[in-house]
């Protein structure tokens, strides 16, 4: 038990303690649609449901609270207009810290989404049309997935950070007749050419595209070519009369998003309306345990579903303040991010692991210099996060005082699925922790056996939660063939896990990932966080390669903390280190130091690409389109080990 960290002691818990965790998790397993019913009670419903799941894994067939009808928009912003009106719902900090920053209050925030619900009106978008979003990271894309939610469209929101080509892609698989961008975005000192990189997208020669309007926002004030008839600027077509809330049924779609493509070819995820507002709603309440009034920053950008749920949805279905940030982690230095949470006063702050090791690599006293005194609360998704980079955070940023939710979840999943509870659970740096309400875990081994007690395997889910995903947008046979045909009957997550004696649960990577050397199965992740425990490393990723011997032999790619050098001592350094931590078996074959990792767009390490480069195979790559870097896979080919 000696791993446990125990939450700190002034943390008097509202809504959660261990007791009332304990309870409403029985509860909800054993009655879930009494207890998901109650749950639902936190949105306002034009009919109220009578039922809450509906659903069969074999055949797929997945529906919650079908007889109840809602509208999202209305849930986020109307609702709350007589008690919250002059309550902040957005503080905008943009890019450059120099530019002013501004907030709206739930009264003004209702006004902008009228006017781009009109905008998008007169653009011809009616209920069922899907809507491709291709925005920066300001206040008008939350607007645009509100407006689009208020009329009955389907956004798709796509990361401003893709290519013309990966745009067009996207439009194209979900038919989409409308799209929403900005002049131009700004990250960090880049500026991006939004709406040249659509004018590029809708003429790319291998895509059928059917594009009536577009609609522009004004942001950089940048130069643009506008297309007649089929090009608006917002401006033009915003009106703020009233535009009433589509009534959708729970089941109607609510939007469309793309996986972030680790594994392959990126998914169109369908989500529905009212399963999904619940499941926002309710894991956004009790995994921060949100208290009026405070102030929620999750830096994900609107691109990623973790945008979808804890930027927008999620705090505003909570009459809950979210700052939107414009920007990036190290500009104009790599204070930012602390200096953005003293601006504002931030209570809870919610990122991702790949940010939090670029930052432990730079000096502390970026964070030190600025303070932190408001955090109440810390939040890490997206990848396991090393249990030294956890420390760091907890340590250096939190100052020992905030406890860190390690939220396991998917786009897939809608929220969190896996995660401590602020003041119900202690926590154990690089758990995620226990299952959220409602979540039925079940670990199995490669023929599918189910796994007791402490022990490994992967991880399937066995009864489905409102914020399921209910299909791959036109193509079901891929959604069963993706989650419910590995183990039939189970979705399956494509992550391994490790459950402890505590039952608290560990993710280890994905199953592709694990390695079998000698005979002995080891998750990735394992290795890199020995690696990243090493004070001269950063960053590390961990690939098998077919050996002659072992079956597998361990290749390790490994960035620096900054101003260390590279050399055979470190690596003879390394190669032991990893030893000492985990054992002879697990002594590295390969040591690849490198100046930064492959990763998606949404900041995570693509090892499918590492992969491909320690087996020596790096023909075919598989799909690179959400690759963030492309010209440091040729660097990294160039500097192989195997070879
Ligand atoms: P694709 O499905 O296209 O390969 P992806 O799986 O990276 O891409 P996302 O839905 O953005 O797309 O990510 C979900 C995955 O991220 C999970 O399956 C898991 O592997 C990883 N993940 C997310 N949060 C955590 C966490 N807290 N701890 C460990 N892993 C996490
Ligand atoms: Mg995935």
């Amino acid at each position: 038990m000696s791993d446990f960290v125990r939450k700190p002691a002034d943390s008097t818990g509202t809504h959660c303690t261990p007791e009332q965790y304990e309870d409403m998790y029985r509860r909800s397993v054993e009655e879930p649609d009494a207890f998901w019913l109650e749950q639902a009670e936190r949105l306002d419903w034009y009919e109220k449901p009578n039922k809450a799941g509906e659903w069969s894994y074999d055949p797929v067939d997945i529906k919650w609270f079908a007889d109840g009808s809602l509208n999202l928009c209305y849930n986020c912003v109307d609702r709350h207009l007589p008690e919250h009106a002059d309550t902040t719902a957005l503080i905008f900090e943009p890019d450059d810290p120099a530019t002013p920053s501004y907030s709206l209050t739930y009264a003004q925030l209702h006004t902008e989404v009228l006017r781009m619900a009109n905008a998008l009106k007169k653009l011809g978008v009616k209920k069922g049309d899907r809507v491709t979003l291709y925005m920066p990271m300001v206040v008008e894309g939350l607007t645009a997935m509100l407006a689009c939610a208020r009329l009955g469209a389907i956004h798709s929101v796509v990361f401003g950070g893709f290519s013309p080509e990966a745009l067009a892609g996207r439009i194209e698989a979900c038919e989409s007749r409308f799209v929403i961008t900005a002049d131009e975005g700004l990250r960090g000192t880049k500026t991006i050419p939004l709406k040249a990189n659509v004018d590029a997208a809708l003429e790319e020669p291998d895509h059928t595209l059917d594009v009536q309007g577009v609609l522009v926002i004004r942001h950089t004030g940048g130069a643009i070519t506008m297309h007649e008839g089929r090009d608006h600027w917002f401006d033009d077509l915003a009106s703020e009369e009233d535009c009433p809330c589509e009534p959708m049924n729970a089941e109607d779609p609510l939007f469309i998003l793309y996986t972030s493509g680790s594994t392959g070819k990126p998914k169109g995820v369908l989500h529905t309306t009212g399963g999904y507002a619940v499941w926002a709603a309710s894991t956004f309440h009790y995994t921060f345990d949100y208290q009026p009034g405070e102030v929620f920053w999750c830096s994900a950008d609107i691109g990623w579903v973790t945008g979808h749920s804890y930027v927008t949805y999620g705090p505003l279905l909570n009459a809950g303040t979210s700052v939107v940030f414009e920007g990036v982690p190290n500009y104009p230095d790599f204070g930012r991010f602390w200096e953005v949470i003293a601006k504002h006063k931030v209570n809870i702050f919610y990122t991702a692991p790949t940010a939090i090791r670029a930052l432990m690599r730079e000096h502390d006293e970026w964070v030190l210099k600025h303070d932190r005194s408001s955090l109440r609360l810390l939040g890490s998704v997206g990848e396991p996060i090393n249990p030294e980079a956890w420390r760091w955070y907890h340590e250096v940023v939190g100052e020992g005082r905030c406890p860190i939710v390690d939220t396991w979840w998917q786009t897939e999943t809608g929220g969190h699925m896996i995660t401590t509870l602020p003041h119900a659970h202690d926590m154990k740096p690089g758990s995620a922790g226990k299952p959220f309400f409602g979540v039925r875990l079940l670990l199995v081994d490669a023929e599918g056996q189910p796994l007791e007690g402490a022990t490994s395997g992967n991880l399937c889910i066995t009864h489905s939660w409102p914020g399921q995903a209910r299909t791959v947008y036109g193509d079901h046979d891929r959604f069963i063939e993706a989650y419910f045909s590995t183990f039939p009957g189970k979705y399956f997550t494509g992550d391994g896990c490790r459950r402890d004696e505590d039952d608290y649960y560990w993710i280890t990577g994905r199953v592709d990932d694990v390695i079998n050397v000698s005979g002995h199965r080891m998750g990735t992740a394992e290795v890199e966080s020995a690696l990243v425990l090493h004070p001269k490393v950063a960053e590390a990723a961990v690939v098998g390669y077919p050996h002659d011997v072992k079956g597998q032999g361990i290749y390790c790619y490994v960035t620096l903390m900054e101003g260390e050098e590279d050399n055979d001592e470190l690596a003879a350094e390394l190669r032991q280190w990893v030893r000492k931590e985990i054992g002879p078996i697990a002594t590295p074959d390969h040591l690849h130091f490198t100046d930064g990792l492959p990763k998606t767009r949404s900041g995570k390490i693509m090892r499918r690409i590492l992969r491909k480069i320690a087996e020596n195979d790096f023909g075919s790559l598989g799909d690179t389109s959400t690759l963030a870097d492309p010209s440091l896979v040729e660097r990294l080919i160039e500097g192989r080990q195997n070879r």
